[in-house]
Parts: structure tokens; sequence; C-alpha cells
């Protein structure tokens, strides 16, 4: 069964059960959150009692909870010196604020060198992951890693660098890839051949791997760099190679989240995107529909 859903917010009153709301209000049958604000670290205490509600309505509404995602704020930067102890600290309590909720899947992203150099960015975001690990005791939480679109410093965009930290984190069985298509695309690789794509990941890492995926369509082409999301096909991956991938038999278990701009920054595309994923034909006017015209 396809499993779709898209990110959306997380608020301090109603937490995971107004997330899940949300998600329902778009017919998605997953979700994405991030505990705050992405950009900043004001976090507030988890509430078990709307935690507890929401795992009922997700039962209510046969909504499989080890398939909903938490997005790990972008301010954690492990590849960077300065950052480090702060991204290391948040990041741990990030972990623990995920176990407390219940959720499985953490995305992060591997971060930004800044000037310090691939290796070196890599090397401090395996001791950063490793220190996370070791200080967060009975862990059920699995981080994965983004893959990126390389812009300015950052370290993942290319499946190689991806390997190389997965290899040095010692908790192997906590540790996966979460794959985005927009970054994919922006990093240079070929969105509209997925299958080649999908047998270079399995050499290089491991379908069994990926645990999230986020289908976004791209503003800009191919090895650009960029990391602009688009709507559903209207980028320049396109609607139908974003379908192949969507219903790619050896990746009907992985859930896929869609992170795709509002339109007019007024408008939630989330509803009318996932019914055109679920009918499998493209709506060239689908931007009208969404501002409800
Ligand atoms: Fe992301
Ligand atoms: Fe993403
Ligand atoms: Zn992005």
């Amino acid at each position: 069964m396809l499993t779709i859903g898209s990110h959306v917010g997380f608020n301090k009153n109603t937490q995971l059960l107004g997330s899940l709301e949300e998600a329902l209000s778009y017919e998605a049958n997953t979700f994405m959150f991030y505990t705050g604000a992405p950009q900043n670290t004001g976090r507030s205490p988890i509430d078990d009692t709307l935690t507890k509600q929401a795992f009922d309505k997700m039962k209510e509404n046969k909504m499989d909870p080890s398939k909903v995602i938490v997005h790990a704020p972008y301010i954690i930067n492990l590849c960077n010196e300065e950052n480090f102890d702060f991204s290391v600290n948040f990041l741990t309590e990030e972990v623990k604020r995920v176990n407390q909720l219940g959720i499985q899947y953490l995305v992060l992203h591997p971060g930004s060198h800044v000037g310090l150099g691939i290796e070196k960015g890599i090397q401090h975001i395996i001791e950063g992951l490793n220190l996370v690990f070791s200080s967060v005791k009975e862990n059920q939480v699995t981080i994965l890693l983004e893959t990126m679109a390389g812009k300015g410093s950052e370290v993942g965009s290319k499946l190689e660098e991806i390997k190389t930290i997965l290899e040095g984190v010692k908790d192997q069985s906590h540790i996966g890839v979460c794959l985005d298509t927009c970054h994919l695309n922006d990093s240079g690789y070929d969105m509209s051949d997925f299958d080649s794509f999908l047998e270079e990941f399995d050499k290089i890492i491991g379908i069994d791997k990926i645990g999230c995926i986020h289908i976004n369509d791209s503003k800009n082409p191919r090895e650009s760099h960029k990391d602009r999301h688009e709507n559903i096909g209207f980028g320049t991956i396109g609607f139908d190679s974003l379908i192949k991938i969507i219903y790619h038999k050896k990746l009907e278990e992985v859930p896929k989240i869609l992170e795709t701009p509002y339109v007019e920054k007024e408008y939630a595309p989330y509803k009318q995107e996932i019914e055109m994923i679920r009918e499998k034909e493209f709506n060239p006017k689908l931007i009208e529909k969404i501002k409800g015209y």
C-alpha cells in the first residue's frame, strides 16, 4: 500500500495530535514534522497525554505510527568544529524527544563543512553520531541521513559520502538514509532513470537502508546544486518520473513525504498533490485547483 504524506506543523499546544489532524486533512496516511521551529532550538516539553491521543487516533484511522517521520532542525551541524558541542547536545535531546514521542525515524541533514573540507567534515559527523548514540539509553530511533543537493559546502550530495558516514557509525541498527528527489536531481543524479540510480544505490549503500523518501520536484536542472523544491509535476524532474519513484516495487514499504512549496506562500498543496499522485494522472491546472478556483 502506498504510504504518503507531507511535512506538517507542530504546535506546542496540540503537538503530535495537531500534526496528525493536519495530515488527515490532506487525506495523507503518514506525515513528517519538526518538534519545534526548523530554524531554532526553542522546544517545549512533550505532553504524553497528547501523544497518547494521537496514537489512538492513528489507530482509528489505520495509520501506521512506525511510518511517521521527524525532521531534525537545520541548525544542527555536526561537521563544523565551532558548533560541534552544541549540535551533539541538541541532537541528543532531539533523539530523546523522538523516543518519548514513540516515533521511529529522525531525518538529519549531514551538515556543511564550511571550508573544513569534506573528509574532516565526514569524520566530525561520524564522531558526533557515535557520541549521540552512546548518550541515549534504550534508543529506538533510527537516524536517516538525507541526501543533499550540494549547495555551498553541504556534505552528503554523493552516495559515497553517505556510505563513508554510515560505515563509521557503530550502532548499525539505528542508522539509515532518506532520499530526497529534488536534492538527488540537483546534485546530479538522473531521476528519469531511477532503476539505474537504485542499482547504483544498492551497490554502494544497500536498498534496505532507505527509511524515507522526500518526494519533491525541482525548480532547477540536474546538477545545479541549488535545492529549490517545486510542486509535483511542475519542475524539471516531472510527473512521470516522480510517479515511477513513488510506485517503485522495491520501495513499496518506504514512506513518501512531500516537501513541496505552498502556492503563493498561502495555500498548502498537499491534499491536491496526494490526490493527483493516487490518481496517477498529471493535472496541469493543479495550481488553480489548490488556490480554490
Ligand atoms: Fe531535509
Ligand atoms: Fe528533504
Ligand atoms: Zn531541500
